[in-house]
């Protein structure tokens, strides 16, 4: 049975952050059964894109710091790092906060960039994985995801944060793999979280993000953190804490229908009973995919798939979803906004992900919004 602590936590104020996660690591045995002297630790943290803190697209930098602190009790042998979609990390941590905290801790950035093959045993489709060496080879890794909705998966968690660890564009081939396809999207994520699992998962819900995620939301505070070592489990109990269908979320789907073979996940929950810290009206995104069978899908394609919609009187013309897009499927329109190729387009969002100005949203095509 995998335990999920829950703790409560309303504000980012480094000591009281810190005493939670300590109260949670107590439950789950205490640091020391997860992290041994001097050992090599990565902390994975989200770093989606450079956006300031108070935007709740990434972990946030109190809450790395908490961690980071309770770690150096186990090892200075430490080093933050991730891989955005778009700029580095270290150029993006500026931003984020990362950086201040990584200099007042005296702990390394590091960006991912060489990358080495990882099996998956069990693989349901990817058998095996290129990851960023500095994962690969670490004694441990500390993942902190962040609590938010996510236009591709339905929402973003401890599963969706390990696919940072393939260093920059190399995850486009993925979006390409898997074109429109969620559940292949899901099936690829499921396959690598169980490559390289993280030792252990700490999520930032304290600050969260509803509508129009994962860069684009907006902050909604929950005031939780969730500690656990299991990734798929603690992905059921953060749909559960804002009120969602832990089905919804495609990487749970998948792993209950797959791994599980149907039957529930046994997760015996710690800390803060879950009914004392659901969010009600939590504001989910916009789909209708989750609840359609995969083999109806595959066949309403573009009818039932979101498209991105490109609002013109919010784009700054930066051009990063253009640079993004992995099937060149945009360009700069000639006096204002951005020209989109429907047929090119393999609805991957990674437009809308990017997007700094929430000038992308996606849109339910007819047959979508029938059932919905
Ligand atoms: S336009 Fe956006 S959603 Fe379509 S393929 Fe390009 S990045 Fe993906
Ligand atoms: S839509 Fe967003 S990312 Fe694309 S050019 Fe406009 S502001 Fe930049």
């Amino acid at each position: 049975m995998a335990a999920i602590v829950i703790e409560r936590c309303p504000q980012y104020r480094l000591e009281e952050v810190k005493e939670q996660l300590n109260q949670g690591l107590e439950l789950l045995g205490g640091l020391a059964r997860f992290v041994g002297r001097g050992e090599r630790v990565v902390v994975k943290v989200n770093c989606l894109l450079a956006a300031a803190p108070e935007r709740a697209v990434t972990t946030h930098p109190i809450f790395l710091q908490a961690a980071l602190q309770l770690l150096k009790e186990r090892t200075d042998n430490l080093v933050v790092a991730d891989s955005p979609g778009y700029m580095g990390f270290l150029a993006a941590s500026r931003a984020t906060g990362f950086e201040a905290v990584a200099k007042a801790e005296g702990v390394q950035l590091a960006e991912f960039h060489e990358a080495v093959k990882v099996e998956c045993a069990e693989a349901l489709l990817y058998k095996h994985f290129k990851i960023a060496k500095l994962i690969a080879e670490a004694d441990r890794v500390i993942s902190l995801p962040k609590l938010k909705t996510h236009g591709l998966m339905y929402m973003t968690g401890a599963v969706k944060n390990i696919f940072g660890v393939i260093p920059g564009i190399r995850k486009t081939e993925y979006h390409l793999k898997a074109r429109q396809d969620k559940w292949l999207f899901a099936k690829m994520l499921v396959d690598l979280y169980r490559a390289c699992p993280p030792t252990l998962n700490l999520m930032d819900g304290i600050l969260a993000m509803e509508g129009n995620g994962p860069a684009n939301g907006a902050p909604v505070p929950l005031g939780v953190i969730l500690l656990g070592e299991d990734g798929f489990a603690m992905d059921e109990v953060m749909a559960r804490v804002v009120g969602v269908n832990p089905e919804r979320v495609y990487t749970n789907a998948v792993y209950r229908k797959y791994v599980l073979a149907g039957r529930e996940p046994a997760i015996e929950l710690l800390g803060v009973p879950l009914e004392e810290v659901v969010r009600p009206n939590f504001q989910p995104i916009r789909d209708v995919q989750s609840v359609i069978p995969e083999w109806a899908l595959r066949l309403g394609k573009n009818t039932l798939t979101p498209r991105p919609v490109f609002l013109a009187e919010r784009c700054t013309r930066c051009s990063i979803c253009v640079r993004s897009c992995p099937v060149e499927a945009l360009k700069l329109g000639q006096e204002k906004g951005v020209v989109w190729d429907s047929r090119a387009c393999i609805r991957c969002f990674i437009c809308q992900e990017m997007c700094p100005s929430g000038a992308i949203e996606l849109r339910q095509g007819l047959l979508s919004r029938l059932i919905r």
